[in-house]
């Protein structure tokens, strides 16, 4: 284990529900810290390019248009072990499958209006961190 930093998004689903308070206050509790956040509302083409790796899946054109929907949050989250403990705390994809008190179970509504993004590996991570904030938005 190591100090890791992961990138998380409170998609439009959970910021449209006015519940980003308290989204950041479970990562708090599991002891991870917010290091870098703002608000955004991607364009189409900018959501397209963050979620390229799924270009070939049945849900992409679908995810995309929910993604550039309205406004997310962006935000960096530093901590021990911190692209697995996200993941836990975010839970399944499918909310209907997410293990109880997990955001995903708590807020999200269906597989893809699931309230959360979370990065799946320490090198994915760096390559989303890169694609939303500079070094200079990142204050530990
Ligand atoms: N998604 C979807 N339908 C699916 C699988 C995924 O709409 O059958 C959406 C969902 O919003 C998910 C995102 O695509 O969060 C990326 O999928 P991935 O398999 O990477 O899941 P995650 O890493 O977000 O749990
Ligand atoms: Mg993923």
């Amino acid at each position: 284990m190591s100090v890791q930093k992961t990138l998380s998004l409170i998609k439009p689903d959970a910021v449209a529900k006015n519940v980003t308070g308290s989204i950041n206050s479970r990562f708090e509790q599991a002891g991870l810290k917010i290091v870098a956040q703002k608000r955004l509302h991607l364009t189409r083409s900018q959501a397209e390019n963050f979620y390229k790796v799924h270009s070939d899946k049945a849900f992409y054109e679908s995810l995309c248009e929910f993604m550039s929907s309205g406004p997310i949050i962006a935000q960096v989250l530093s901590g021990e072990d911190a692209v697995a403990k996200n993941r836990t705390i975010m839970g399944a994809t499918n909310p209907a499958n997410a293990d109880i008190g997990t955001i995903r179970r708590d807020f999200g509504e269906s597989i893809e209006h699931n309230a959360v993004h979370g990065s799946d590996s320490v090198e994915n991570a760096a390559i989303e961190i890169a694609f939303f904030f500079s070094g200079l938005e990142i204050v530990e």
